[in-house]
């Protein structure tokens, strides 16, 4: 009886794995024509210095929309973009779009915005890197020092590699954020060592920091260490008036979150009245 069971369990395993890849063949045909049907779009997220309670910077959060796989959230297609080497295209695409947005804020009215792109372990990695994002600025006509690259701790797994990654990206003049920071098993001595700006507080111990004493203990603890490296902290998903109480009870210097703002398209972006 239990081998039987057993035996079915297997079976319909096998069909759920089949309807999976089938899905993801499907996500990855649809994404290889994406960027010539214009299907990308770019919105942003208002970043908060919680000194000024001004909006200092935006991240570019890429949105997909397919007229056949309907939207598809970057945490499905991102990692299958990876995989099939489509991240390459893709990334230049937002960084390019990113910073022909700034230029133009940067022209009405929001001078000296700064504009946060995410980079991918394999664009992070891609030998080409470094004269992509030169360019990319030139043509934007965009100051190195406006732009924030956000990397993952997974991502410096190999320390010495990203080291030399890191100082070059320094070399250009941009700015490094460490992003997810906390979800990763990167040893912290590294942290000395790399030329990094801003720690990104992880979204999950900003959730219950307001409610449970060893998630504020761990926020307080990675503020003050950042801040004995001399770095900068943002704290993400910030939703409520409790967690950012907390977060400026102990000088965390920047936030982005629901409470501010959700991502919006670039139009809505300079609209956005930020609560106190
Ligand atoms: P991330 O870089 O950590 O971005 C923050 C994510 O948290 C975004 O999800 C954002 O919409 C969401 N978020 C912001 N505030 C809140 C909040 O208060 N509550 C909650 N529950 N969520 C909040 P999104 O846009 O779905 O992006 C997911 C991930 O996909 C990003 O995480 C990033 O790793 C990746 N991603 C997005 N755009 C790009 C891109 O252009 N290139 C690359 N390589 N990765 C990207
Ligand atoms: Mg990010
Ligand atoms: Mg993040
Ligand atoms: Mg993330």
């Amino acid at each position: 009886q239990a081998k039987k069971q057993g035996r079915n369990n297997y079976q319909l395993y096998d069909v759920l794995l089949d309807r999976k890849a089938f899905e993801k063949l499907q996500i990855e045909n649809a994404l290889r024509k994406a960027l010539e049907r214009n299907e990308f779009v770019l919105h942003y997220q208002p970043i908060i210095n919680l000194y000024t309670n001004k909006v200092t910077g935006a991240e570019a959060l890429i949105r997909w929309k397919n007229e056949r796989v309907g939207f598809v959230s970057p945490d499905q297609f991102i990692p299958i973009a990876e995989e099939t080497g489509l991240i390459i295209p893709i990334g230049e695409w937002v960084l390019k779009t990113a910073m022909l947005q700034l230029k133009d804020w940067h022209e009405n009215g929001m001078e000296g915005l700064t504009m946060s792109v995410n980079l991918s372990i394999r664009q992070f990695y891609q030998p080409n890197l470094i004269p992509m994002i030169k360019e990319t600025l030139e043509l934007a006509g965009v100051e190195p020092r406006y732009l924030t690259i956000e990397i993952t701790e997974s991502m410096t797994m190999d320390v010495e590699k990203a080291n030399v990654i890191l100082h070059e990206l320094k070399g250009i003049g941009v700015n490094i954020s460490i992003d997810d920071f906390g979800t990763g098993y990167s040893s912290l001595s590294y942290l000395k060592r790399f030329p990094i700006d801003h720690l990104k507080i992880d979204r999950c111990f900003v959730k219950d920091i307001a409610d449970n004493k060893s998630d504020e203990n761990i926020a307080t603890t990675i503020i003050l260490m950042a801040h004995n490296l001399g770095l900068s902290v943002i704290a993400e998903g910030v939703e409520t008036v409790d967690q950012l109480g907390l977060l400026k009870q102990h000088h965390c210097n920047q936030a982005q979150g629901y409470h501010f703002s959700k991502p919006v398209p670039g139009e809505e972006f300079p609209r956005i009245k930020v609560p106190s």
